[in-house]
């Protein structure tokens, strides 16, 4: 019984502060767990700057609405899914993810969520737990399944090493430098070559 656990953000889908710092010229917002490992700091240091620029929760979807998945995702999420349970493991938020969840057909997302008062403005965010990523591996072994993960960045590097196997798909080259203990590949392809190479049932 083997599951594939996928960060969304970077992998799937274009990281969404940037494409929202990039719709309102905000160069501060572009900051993503890729410059700040700690994402108390970064998400704290984002509600500060959309307060102080006075965009809401309605601002940001408005963005997000426009958003696709990266070209191949969609195809991808689909080879993964006859092959594999699939789990999305992300640090966004639920408020977020969903429209674009449903252009992947909706697969399980594991993430957080958005406190917003009722004038839209994004008041907290509601973490679900500390390193959530790693403990749901944990929990997953818990269970008996052999897990394969792929991820971008600083924040899935304790769940690629909890994992059975550990990918880093599309990262920077400072993090690719920071964590050669696991195998770095920049396409689809190559990434469905290391799931089936981590995998113990899946051939092709
Ligand atoms: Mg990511």
């Amino acid at each position: 019984m083997e599951l594939a656990c996928l960060d969304l953000e970077g992998v799937l889908i274009p990281e969404i502060w940037i494409a929202f710092a990039e719709k309102t010229g905000i160069e501060a917002l572009r900051a993503t767990t890729r410059d700040i490992p700690d994402y108390d700091v970064l998400m704290k240091q984002r509600l500060e700057i959309l307060d102080e620029h006075g965009y809401g929760l309605p601002d940001i979807q408005s963005v997000i609405a426009m958003l696709d998945p990266l070209p191949g995702a969609q195809e991808f999420v689909a080879w993964l899914r006859r092959r594999f349970q699939v789990v999305i493991l992300s640090d966004t938020f639920y408020e977020f993810a969903m429209p674009l969840m449903e252009k992947l057909g909706w697969p399980t997302l594991l993430c957080h969520r958005l406190e917003v008062d009722e004038n839209g403005k994004v008041t907290n965010y509601l973490l679900r737990q500390k390193d959530p990523k790693r403990m749901a591996v944990q929990a997953f072994h818990g269970l008996n399944y052999h897990v394969i993960a792929a991820g971008d960045s600083y924040n899935d590097t304790t769940m690629l090493a909890e994992a059975d196997a550990g990918i880093l798909f599309k990262a920077p080259d400072n993090v690719i430098a920071e964590f050669p203990q696991f195998p770095a590949v920049h396409s689809y392809d190559e990434l469905r070559a290391e799931f089936i190479k981590a995998s113990r049932v899946v051939t092709d």
